[in-house]
């Protein structure tokens, strides 16, 4: 297996790089914000509880969302060649859950792509993105509060996987080809990549 953390501030391009990495490469994916949202359509009482913190743009807590990931991971994702983590880790807590999981399962963390933006683009993608996505979530107010919970909470973990020498900074501006281009480089460097599906 071949497990990869995609990294970033909402708005970051996570999703968009995620799933180009998924036709090149096969690995399963687990978006924890998309786990979150279908429960939230299936009106599901975790999907009530979920909305109540996503729609403050608070993050779920930590022991609830160890859990869903836990199951999410022995549905399908251990007979997968590896998985793109997207959203997931987003505290300390997370990651070091994270870790002790998949080494249950005989597995690690591979590499962290961290997908770096400036803030006012951040905010100018997350604003265009809720004209058309209907995300309660994606409106000037929740966008600031999710921006600093994301400082606050989720960045230090940059520094949790720079000292695991698997962080990979990647500028997240221009085209998505250039940006897949340079996340492309970055895996392939690793001795333990996928095959490509292109090459
Ligand atoms: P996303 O689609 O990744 O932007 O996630 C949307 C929202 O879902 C976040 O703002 C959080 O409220 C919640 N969420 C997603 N992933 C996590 C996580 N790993 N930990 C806590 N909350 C999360």
């Amino acid at each position: 297996m071949f497990n990869l953390v995609i990294f970033g501030a909402p708005g970051s391009g996570k999703g968009t790089q995620s799933d180009r990495i998924i036709d090149e490469y096969g690995l399963y994916h687990i978006s924890t914000g998309e786990l979150l949202r279908d429960q939230i359509n299936k009106g599901t009482k975790l999907g009530k509880i979920a909305d109540a913190y996503i729609s403050k743009g608070q993050l779920i807590p930590d022991k609830l969302m160890v859990d869903i990931l836990a199951q999410e991971l022995d549905k399908n994702a251990l007979t997968s060649k590896g998985v793109i983590f997207d959203g997931f880790p987003r505290t300390i807590e997370q990651a070091k859950a994270l870790k002790e999981m998949l080494a249950k399962r005989g597995s690690k963390v591979h590499a962290v792509v961290g997908l770096e933006v400036d803030e006012d683009e951040l905010v100018d993608r997350l604003l265009k993105r809720g004209q058309q996505s209907g995300r309660s979530d994606d409106n000037l107010e929740t966008i600031n509060k999710r921006l600093d919970v994301y400082h606050s909470t989720t960045r230090p973990l940059k520094e949790y996987y720079t000292t695991e020498q698997k962080y990979h900074a990647i500028n997240g501006t221009g085209s998505i080809d250039e940006i897949f281009d340079k996340v492309k480089k970055t895996i392939d460097s690793h001795p333990e990549a996928p095959k490509r599906a292109t090459k």
